[in-house]
């Protein structure tokens, strides 16, 4: 693991491109990947740094590139952030340093911006009113646009990250507080943004008015904290209270008000939560909008088995993520739920080239097929997507191996067909198997199942249980909630602009 920016000094788009895939090389090769997680909390006499980091740890999942904690004591700010996973990152030292009553933390996986120390978070900067830190989760859809008025209007990015972007146009804009400065940018931003903000004596949470990613606040003993999802806020002993609404500024600051205050940071809501935060990426113990993510998942399993009534022996699940479903699979159709796929939970990130054989290969070393539950057995399989087909069908092969007869494969989700502009790392579309092939017998035959049927839309909102109209189904109908500049499909295009002005500027001088 590369620990320091001078890893990356070179800005040749190639071998940006191979270490971002070194890093993301981990034990999931062909799952869509989170963007970040973030954590707050505001706790005079707790050691917040310790509460952070162990929010992050349970925020693990929502990205693993790099890790960062901020803190305050009410005057100055402390950062530390580093490569590598929550447990990698911070020693004891650095948590002993890290001091204050106030803290932010951030876990990253690269959306736009390559994986590397400067692009990590929080971001700490000066502004009219102070220092502040920032950490984001999502992705913006006119990065270019504010990143050209930013440089024109003569201020400098330091990286190549759309999160600076946000950062230094809050430590630019106009405003008394920083609510008002936050107000002032909000109508500026397109795209996905949940935020945390630490000031010196605040701690604020920012959701965007599409509520994209989520943000939620809870309350540790009498204490606020704010995080992307609940299961952070429950794992350091506190209760989830509600979400942060799309459009809301929360602020949370020691003057009264229980602490607490609400502002409207951009009134024109227009409510378009992420459909795989509830298939697939947030934790299945973390509730969003009100509904158990667990839940939502066995209901997806009982979905789909209405949709897909296939006369089995057995359903197994891909393990872990498609658990849940697969159980509400078999409730629903009667049929025995086993283990038919064990996974290593400790192989970890062994597997640094990305090759496609050595993809293949990891699939192996990751899952071992259970003879004894699937010798001569009818077997449906349920999993929560298939983005590219290639951990599906070494998958497949692995349950015939074992002496399954039959394999159905049963996917909550509809096809993945368009890439994600709002936070994910899904693939480019040429790589999705769902835009290459036709239909779904296609789909099956490349992957080897015996039949293959993807959850229908209105099935997976049936499941989820709340309006369709609050739900962003852009991966999947090509529709987005909101305009997307298409370019930003390549997460590097920064790093590429940026080469281009220095190879230009060079030119001149
Ligand atoms: S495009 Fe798909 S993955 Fe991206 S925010 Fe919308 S629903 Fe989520």
């Amino acid at each position: 693991m590369r620990d320091s920016a001078d890893a990356t000094d070179s800005l040749d788009a190639a071998s940006l491109e191979k270490e971002a895939d070194f890093l993301r090389w981990d034990d999931e090769p062909d799952r869509p990947r989170e963007a970040c997680g973030v954590f707050g909390i505001y706790a005079p006499g707790e050691d917040v740094a310790r509460v952070t980091y162990f929010g992050l740890y349970a925020l693990q999942h929502r990205g693993q590139e790099s890790a960062g904690i901020a803190t305050s004591d009410g005057v100055h700010l402390a950062l530390r952030r580093q490569m590598g996973l929550v447990a990698q990152a911070f020693t004891e030292d650095d948590l002993a340093n890290l001091r204050g009553y106030i803290a932010i933390g951030h876990t990253r996986y690269s959306t736009t911006g390559s994986s590397r120390i400067e692009n990590a978070q929080p971001f700490l900067l000066d502004s009219s009113l102070g220092a502040f830190a920032l950490g984001h989760n999502g992705n913006l859809t006119n990065t270019l646009t504010l990143r050209d008025r930013l440089l024109r209007e003569g201020e400098t990015l330091a990286t190549t990250s759309d999160s600076e972007i946000i950062a230094r146009m809050i430590a630019i804009s106009p405003g008394a507080t920083f609510a008002e400065k936050l107000q002032h940018v909000m109508p500026q931003l397109q795209g996905a943004y949940s935020l945390v903000l630490l000031t010196p004596t605040e701690l604020i949470g920012v959701r965007d008015p599409h509520g994209v990613r989520p943000l939620t606040i809870g309350r540790v003993q009498e204490h606020w904290v704010i995080a992307s999802e609940s299961c952070a806020i429950e794992t350091v002993g506190g209760e989830a209270v509600r979400d942060v609404a799309p459009g809301e500024v929360v602020v949370v600051r020691g003057d009264g008000h229980g602490g607490l205050t609400s502002y409207v940071g951009n009134a024109e809501t227009l409510p378009a939560a992420c459909l795989f935060e509830y298939i697939y990426f947030a934790r299945p113990d973390s509730s969003i909008g009100g509904r158990s993510l667990y839940l939502a998942r066995q209901r997806m399993g009982a979905q789909l088995a209405a949709e897909f009534p296939v006369d089995a022996d057995v359903v197994i699940g891909v393990p872990d993520s498609a658990t849940p479903a697969a159980a509400g699979y078999a409730a629903a159709r009667g049929l025995p739920y086993a283990d038919g796929l064990i996974k290593n939970r400790y192989i970890g990130r062994t597997f640094i080239q990305p090759d496609q054989r050595l993809r293949q290969l990891g699939v192996k070393m990751k899952f071992n097929a259970l003879g004894a539950v699937l010798n001569g057995k009818r077997v449906v399989m349920v999993d929560d997507s298939i983005v590219r087909g290639t951990t599906i069908r070494p998958l497949v092969k692995l349950l015939r191996d074992a002496g399954a007869s039959e394999v159905h494969l049963g996917i909550t989700s509809p096809p993945f067909r368009w890439p994600c502009y709002l936070g994910l790392d899904v693939a480019r579309r040429h790589e999705l198997i769902a835009a290459r092939l036709p239909n779904a017998e296609a789909i099956a035959r490349e992957v080897g199942v015996d039949s293959l049927h993807y959850l229908t839309l209105d099935g997976l909102i049936a499941a989820i249980d709340l309006p369709r109209e609050t739900f962003c189904s852009g991966c999947f109908t090509g529709v987005y909630p909101m305009p997307v500049q298409m370019e930003l499909a390549d997460r590097l295009m920064l790093e590429q602009e940026q080469k281009l002005e220095q190879v230009a500027s060079a030119s001149i001088s």
